[in-house]
C-alpha cells in the first residue's frame, strides 16, 4: 500500500534567484488568467466547460505562441497550471450538477497566486545536499530540518504573504513506517475552548496562551488599522505586521500539534476522540467567531495528526458523539447542567467533584469503549 507525504523546507534564495522565482510565478499566475478567461469566455457563449486537455492545447498552441517569453519558464509548471484550471472548472461543473449555483473561478490577483510546481522530481528540480537544484534558477540554499519520507514526486515552490519562500515535496511510501508505540491503554480526549485538550486520566493541555496572545495583538493592530485611511503606508504597515504575526501563529501551532500528537499516539493504544463537526456546532452557540474559529483550526489539526499517526504506529481511533459529555456524570450518570463559566464538575448525586473537562474525557472514553463492545458483540472484527 503506498501513500503521500509532503515536507516543506525554507528556502533561502538569493535577490537574483528570488526575482527569477517570482518572475517564473508571475508568468504562471499570467497563464492561469489566460486559460481562466478563454474557459469562462466558452462558457459563457455556449455553455461548454473545457477539459485538461482543451486547456492545453489553447495554451501550447495559443498562448506560447502569442507569448514567447514563456518559454522562460519551465514546461511542466505551465502545463500545472492547466491542471489548476482544470480542476477549478471541474469543480464548478460537479457543483452545478449537484443543484447548487457556484460562482464561475475567478482571476487570480498576485496575492492570490503564490505558488508554481515542477510536477516531476529528478533532472529539472532536485535536492543536492542543502541546496535545491533549481532548472534556469539556480542551486538556492534550503534548510533540510528533516529527511524526506519515501520518495519525492514533485516539488511545489511558493511564497508566503510575508515574501518566504517554501520548497514543499510530496513523496510517496511504499512501506508503512512505524512509530514505537509503548500503549499505556486507552484514553478519552476532550477538546475545550478552556484547555485545548483534557484527557480522561487527568492530563491537561493547557494552549490557551498561545492563543490569546495573538488574538489579542491581532486586534489591537486591527484596532489601529481601522482608525487610519486605509491606502496609506501606515496601514500598510499594520497589515504586514497583521500577516506576519498570523504566520508566526500558525508555525508555532503546527509544531506544538506535531509534538503532542506524536506523545499522544506513542502513549496509548486505543485513543478515543470526539465528532468534531458535531463539536464545532455546539462551540458555536458558546463563544465568538474569531476565537471559535481559532480553536476549531487547532483541533482540526490536532485531530487530523493523531489519525495518520496513529494509523502509521497501529494505534486504533474511535470517534464519538460529543454531546451531553460535559453535562453528565462520569460516575454516576446523573445529568448535571452547567455554562461554559462553570469549571468544575460536582455531582448532587454521588459526590463526584472533578475538573469538568476530565469529567467529559471520561465520558468521551466510556463512549467509545461501549461502542468498541458493542461492535465487537455483533461480531465486527473490523477494529481488531
Ligand atoms: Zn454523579
Amino acid at each position: 500500500m503506498s501513500r503521500f507525504r509532503c515536507v516543506r523546507y525554507r528556502l533561502y534564495p538569493t535577490r537574483k534567484q528570488a526575482n527569477l522565482m517570482g518572475s517564473a510565478l508571475e508568468g504562471c499566475r499570467f497563464v492561469y488568467n489566460k486559460e481562466v478567461e478563454m474557459c469562462r469566455n466558452a462558457y459563457e457563449t455556449c455553455g461548454r466547460i473545457f477539459d485538461r486537455k482543451d486547456i492545453d492545447e489553447y495554451c501550447e498552441y495559443v498562448l506560447k505562441l502569442e507569448h514567447p517569453e514563456l518559454s522562460r519558464i519551465h514546461p511542466d509548471c505551465i502545463s500545472e497550471v492547466s491542471h489548476r484550471v482544470g480542476y477549478a472548472f471541474r469543480k464548478f461543473e460537479s457543483e452545478i450538477r449537484g443543484g447548487q449555483s457556484p460562482q464561475l473561478p475567478a482571476f487570480r490577483r498576485s496575492e492570490r497566486y503564490a505558488s508554481f510546481t515542477f510536477t516531476k522530481y529528478g533532472r529539472d528540480i532536485r535536492l543536492i545536499g542543502n541546496r535545491l537544484r533549481i532548472s534556469s534558477i539556480g542551486d538556492v540554499k534550503c534548510v533540510v530540518h528533516r529527511s524526506f519520507e519515501g520518495r519525492p514526486i514533485s516539488c511545489t515552490i511558493s511564497r508566503s504573504q510575508t515574501g518566504k519562500w517554501f520548497a514543499t515535496f510530496s513523496c510517496i511510501q511504499n512501506e508503512m513506517p512505524r512509530m514505537p508505540s509503548a500503549g499505556k491503554g486507552p484514553v478519552g480526549i476532550d477538546l475545550g475552548l478552556y484547555n485545548l485538550a483534557a484527557f480522561s486520566d487527568g492530563t491537561v493541555y493547557d494552549n490557551t496562551k498561545l492563543f490569546d496572545r495573538t488574538a489579542s495583538e491581532m486586534a489591537k493592530i486591527q484596532r489601529k488599522m481601522s482608525e487610519c485611511d486605509p491606502d496609506s503606508d501606515e496601514s500598510r504597515k499594520y497589515k504586514r505586521r497583521l500577516s506576519h504575526l498570523l504566520e508566526h501563529y500558525n508555525n508555532k501551532m503546527r509544531d506544538e500539534m506535531h509534538k503532542r500528537s506524536t506523545e499522544i499516539v506513542r502513549s496509548y493504544s486505543i485513543i478515543i476522540l470526539e465528532d468534531i463537526s458535531v463539536k464545532e456546532l455546539i462551540a458555536s452557540y458558546h463563544t465568538s467567531a474569531g476565537r471559535r474559529s481559532q480553536y476549531a483550526s487547532a483541533w482540526k489539526i490536532l485531530v487530523g495528526m493523531i489519525e495518520y499517526k496513529a494509523e502509521e504506529s497501529g494505534v486504533q481511533v474511535i470517534f464519538v458523539d460529543p454531546r451531553n459529555t460535559s453535562q453528565i456524570c462520569s460516575r454516576c450518570g446523573f445529568y448535571v447542567r452547567k455554562n461554559l463559566g462553570v469549571r468544575v464538575h460536582s455531582c448532587p448525586a454521588c459526590g463526584l467533584q472533578i475538573d469538568r473537562d476530565i469529567n467529559a474525557a471520561i465520558n468521551i472514553l466510556n463512549r467509545g469503549l461501549g461502542m468498541q463492545a458493542s461492535s465487537s458483540g455483533k461480531g465486527n472484527s473490523q477494529f481488531f
